[in-house]
């Protein structure tokens, strides 16, 4: 029997929380609002032309259009960094952020923002909240002269937040097992089957219908703190009773917890019950 001085302490277990940023930590998408500003007319129609194409991966519109529509060749950089001051954020960023770096007993957490938006963007609208190198988002090269965008260098889009995840897995050593992705769109729907694939953890936060069936869980709150209940609740296997005292603690109520997963619960009264389908947890937890 080992003396308890000779115990060494367990190693703590990390986690990477990658989230998107468009429509998960903001309210609006990057796009309208930068082409808002630019003064660009038909921004939806050009994004739904493009996405019906095929011709860039989901999520990347945006980046293309700067890149490649007349509309656009007047974006500066300064124009995103606009963009990204005018994004309205989610509330609780700040406090998700304190959260994740104290850690909990046994735990430690890293955060990433992997997003299609312009880096830029992104960095702006997070200043002060997220450090900038905890960002990965659209990267381009500007031509030093006349500040135009001359390039895309990087696109974390569609399958592209894959190969962002893969790295900062490997630079942070964290196993695949213990990543966790938030979403909110069809952008996320190839990371979020990948991280599936290996035993990572999902969450939606949004009614997207193609992600609810894919992500493990979904939350629908405007506080982006909101996610903390499916990662304490499902990842780390915490009793509700402990997950509600922690919310106590920072001042948090869990109003509507309950009833958010009541209101999923449908009851369709057409037709005969030829059999009962179970409820997967994804399904179940609001
Ligand atoms: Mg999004």
């Amino acid at each position: 029997m080992l003396e308890e001085g000779l115990l060494k302490p367990s190693p703590l277990r990390h986690y990477l929380i990658a989230s998107d940023f468009d429509q998960t930590l903001s309210f609006n998408d990057s796009g309208e609002v930068l082409a808002e500003l630019l003064g660009v007319r038909a921004f939806k129609e050009k994004v739904t032309g493009l996405a019906s194409s095929h011709l860039v991966q989901q999520g990347a519109e945006l980046a293309y259009l700067i890149r490649h529509d007349p509309e656009f060749r007047g974006v500066r950089r300064e124009h995103l960094i606009e963009a990204g001051r005018r994004a309205h954020l989610r509330h609780g960023i700040a406090a998700l952020m304190e959260f994740l770096q104290q850690g909990i007993t046994g735990c430690r957490f890293s955060f990433a923002v992997v997003s299609a938006a312009p880096r830029e963007i992104a960095v702006s609208a997070l200043s002060g909240i997220v450090p900038p190198e905890h960002i990965h988002g659209t990267e381009f090269d500007y031509d030093p002269t006349s500040g135009e965008v001359r390039a895309i260098t990087r696109v974390p889009a569609g399958y592209g937040k894959v190969a962002v995840l893969e790295e900062l897995e490997e630079r942070l050593g964290v196993t695949a097992n213990r990543t966790v992705y938030v979403g909110d769109g069809s952008s996320d729907v190839h990371v979020m089957l990948h991280v599936n694939s290996r035993d990572g953890f999902t969450i939606a936060v949004s009614e997207n219908r193609q992600l609810a069936r894919i992500a493990r869980s979904t939350v629908l709150s405007d506080n982006a703190f909101g996610i903390v209940v499916p990662l304490l609740e499902q990842v780390l296997a915490w009793p509700v009773s402990e997950i509600r005292a922690l919310f106590e603690l920072r001042g948090l109520t869990l109003e509507g917890w309950e009833r958010a997963r009541m209101d999923r619960v449908k009851i369709d009264e057409a037709g005969p019950p030829a059999h009962v389908t179970p409820l997967r947890s994804s399904q179940a937890v609001g």
